[in-house]
């Protein structure tokens, strides 16, 4: 069976993660800020706090904003769950809309309709690894900056919407040479065991605020002690002799990020773009060559205006095909022993949404995608051979579903 996307877990990953535990400092520490700092260097935001998850991240970033009841949060249809259920945490009213039908990510034309005087923030998905077109993002809350109600202090130094991207897939991708973390005001990675780079479970918050309006070193100390009970001293601090003293300043969470998935994260951070990137490009590049020529498919776009994907999911499409015929080709493959998967189960679709009264068939563009999309499995390991296999799995199921509708 070909899997979908197993980790990388190599000797390097294995020798280091065993140096950490052998260190005598297994939660965060050292190598979490040794971590941090080099995150931030990589994507040229301007201050970096790790944690372990990228939900944690968002919420912890709309709890920083001050969203709560009454206020409206945008973000696309075609997402994970996580994107919506931080902002249902909050109490605070999710507002999707629809995604473009080219690169699947969020319509900047559709946020524009959906602002009102309630919008707070705008959480754009970078789908599959593609960024979001965050210059006119970026413009669009500029413009629409007379629309926007304060409600307390930060929000009043911001003075417009907050966009808050889930770069869950995104770690290295870039828009004009920039790259993700630099893109907009906060940008959110996750490091979870099926992501580009990972460290097991983990997430990192990436400020990018303009310095003349918020010191974004001073965010980053805020956010270490929301980040950890609100206690004023962390862990590795209150171990110096005699400073064993701390208080609790606010009733803060708990999701650090422990020494031992940075120990994973920092052997990947230093392979990234020399060899992760150049190895998931090369099997996108594959698949693009060998299913180019059927015009049955409908290829993912990797780059487009400047923006450059960092190739984190192979999203096909199929044309004209129905959902039920996307599930039993499906099903095809994986008789096949090939692993495929859909990206993503629109949100609003979801039971829990379907009883907020959310209607999928809202969506259309996101319908649309999700009703043709299969998934192909793109990881480090996966050989030329394998990828080959995959893609004779996939015209065989292809041409046997067809065929029993035609
Ligand atoms: C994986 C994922 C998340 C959540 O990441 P965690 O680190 O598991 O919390 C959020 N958004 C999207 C789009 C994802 O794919």
């Amino acid at each position: 069976m070909i899997p979908f996307s197993p980790p990388r877990i190599d000797d390097k990953i294995c020798n280091e993660v065993v140096a950490a535990l052998k260190s005598g400092w297994i939660t965060t520490g050292p190598r979490t800020k040794s971590f941090e700092k080099k995150i931030t260097q990589y994507c040229g935001n301007k201050a970096t706090l790790c944690l372990n998850s990228a939900t944690a991240g968002l919420e912890i970033m709309l709890r920083w904003y001050g969203v709560g009841e009454g206020d409206e949060v945008i973000l696309p249809a075609y997402t994970y769950s996580a994107t919506a259920n931080v902002v249902i945490h909050c109490g605070a009213t999710p507002v999707f809309v629809d995604v473009n039908a080219g690169d699947f990510n969020i319509s900047v034309s559709e946020i524009e309709k959906a602002i009102t005087a309630k919008t707070k923030v705008i959480m754009p998905v970078d789908f599959g690894g593609m960024p979001c077109d965050y210059k006119s993002i970026n413009k669009l809350v500029g413009t629409v900056k007379n629309k926007f109600v304060a409600t307390n202090d930060v929000q009043k130094k911001l003075g417009r919407i907050l966009v808050l991207s889930d770069s869950a897939h995104s770690f290295g991708a870039s828009a004009d040479g920039h790259k993700t973390g630099s893109l907009c005001d906060v940008s959110v990675f996750s490091f979870h065991a099926v992501k580009n780079l990972s460290t097991a479970e983990g997430g990192a918050i990436a400020l990018n605020f303009e310095e003349s309006v918020f010191n974004n070193e001073d965010i980053y100390k805020e956010l270490c002690v929301k980040t950890l009970h609100g206690q004023n001293k962390d862990a590795l601090a209150k171990t110096q002799k005699g400073n064993w003293k701390y208080d609790i300043v606010e009733a803060g969470y708990k999701c650090n990020m422990t020494d031992i998935s940075a120990a994973m994260g920092l052997v990947e951070l230093e392979r990234y773009d020399s060899d992760t990137l150049v190895k998931r490009k090369h099997i996108v590049d594959l698949y693009n060559s060998l299913l180019k020529t059927d015009e049955r498919f409908q290829l993912p776009l990797f780059e487009e205006g400047g923006r450059k994907s960092c190739y984190h999911l192979y999203p096909l499409r199929i044309k004209g095909i129905t959902e039920e015929q996307r599930d039993e080709i499906m099903q095809e493959i994986f008789s096949r022993d090939v692993s495929v998967n859909v990206h993503f189960m629109p949100v609003p679709g979801m039971s829990f949404y379907r009883k907020m009264g959310y209607n999928v068939l809202d969506y259309k563009t996101t319908w649309d995608n999700f009703i043709r999309e299969i998934s192909l499995p793109v990881f480090y390991d996966l050989t030329d051979e394998q990828v080959h296999t995959v893609v004779r799995a996939v015209k065989e199921s292809v041409d046997a579903i067809l065929l029993k509708h035609a």
